[in-house]
């Protein structure tokens, strides 16, 4: 039986901006199951990544949150203090980031810096952290641990720096594993080897990945659900395989249409641009953009996210 690790219910998170406040994320809800990638899609600016550091309390200062839980141990990780996210930040909730230098200290060699998280988590003394730092750099299969223990991160490559990144989520024991579009600055082989050693992760020690990315190519390869977002809505949520057999909203289909196949001669585009968080669009905020709009009806009301199919959800007037 599968289990929730992590479970965000009815988040609205803000922004405070000189001319007001605009909420960026309405009402979202989406479950981690344990030893599952759950792949949260969308174009940039939807709120995927406001969504996800909401969960590891990482907002910018313009941002707040307006309602909703994050449970995670049972404990709502809103209600923690920052000493007490402190305590799970890298350690039982890990970020690997677009770029990793975000995460790296320019200034302190790989090694000190594995060491220093494993002796503030797990309070190792400096030997056995030393031993448990070159365990976790060979188990993300850094060709030579050694030597990457002692090199400053601007000595590595785009991706051993986000391999040592996920040694370090590794030597915590994380339970979950945020990776923010991980694989965006990274060639096309050094993506496939860093998703499929987060894949390995998730098999062998049942970490549970939260996938943020715009590639829906990597969500069939890689993920177990996948929520797709828009215009800080959830507009549809489903099993992968359903969802690649069956979409059902209008924007799912069209980022589906946009994807390069061998087929394609050209790529169908979605025309127009997302909303910006200034523009305040009254119904589904999809409409300017959707070829199935129903007249009166989608520019006017907010459509529901409905059960269309076993575990489907969508939010289309069309259902
Ligand atoms: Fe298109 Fe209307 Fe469905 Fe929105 S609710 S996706 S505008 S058909």
């Amino acid at each position: 039986m599968s289990m929730k690790i992590l479970e965000i219910e009815n988040l609205d998170i803000c922004f405070n901006l000189e001319d007001g406040s605009h909420q960026a994320v309405y009402n979202v809800s989406l479950a981690l199951e344990q030893g599952k990638t759950h792949a949260l899609v969308g174009e940039s600016g939807c709120g995927k990544s406001i969504t996800a550091m909401s969960i590891l309390n990482l907002l910018p200062k313009t941002a707040h949150i307006t309602g909703g839980t994050i449970t995670f141990n049972e404990r709502n990780l809103l209600d923690l203090s920052e000493k007490e996210m402190q305590k799970i930040r890298g350690s039982q909730i890990a970020l690997i980031p677009q770029d990793p230098l975000t995460s790296l200290n320019p200034l302190y060699t790989i090694g000190n810096q594995l060491v220093e998280i494993l002796q503030l988590h797990q309070n190792l003394n400096k030997e056995d952290a030393k031993k448990k730092a070159i365990e976790a750099l060979n188990l993300v299969k850094i060709p030579s641990a050694e030597n990457c223990f002692n090199s400053y991160p601007h000595e590595l490559s785009g991706g051993m720096k986000q391999r040592a990144i996920i040694a370090m989520a590794l030597a915590c024991n994380a339970k979950v594993i945020i990776a923010d579009e991980p694989t965006t600055a990274l060639d096309v082989t050094i993506q496939a080897q860093i998703m499929n050693l987060l894949d390995e992760i998730k098999t062998k020690y049942g970490t549970s990945i939260l996938l943020i990315t715009h590639d829906l190519a990597l969500v069939s390869q890689y993920a177990d659900e996948v929520s797709v977002m828009y215009a800080g809505r959830i507009v549809e949520h489903a099993p992968v395989k359903e969802f690649f057999l069956d979409t059902n909203h209008p924007y799912s289909t069209a980022l589906l249409r946009a994807l390069p196949t061998s087929k394609a001669k050209k790529l169908a585009s979605i025309k127009g641009q997302p909303p910006t968080l200034r523009e305040n669009i009254e119904g589904c905020k999809f409409y300017p953009r959707c070829s199935y709009c129903l007249p009166q009806i989608c520019n006017s009301q907010v459509p529901e996210l409905k059960e269309v199919a076993y575990n489907h959800y969508s939010a289309c007037h069309l259902n």
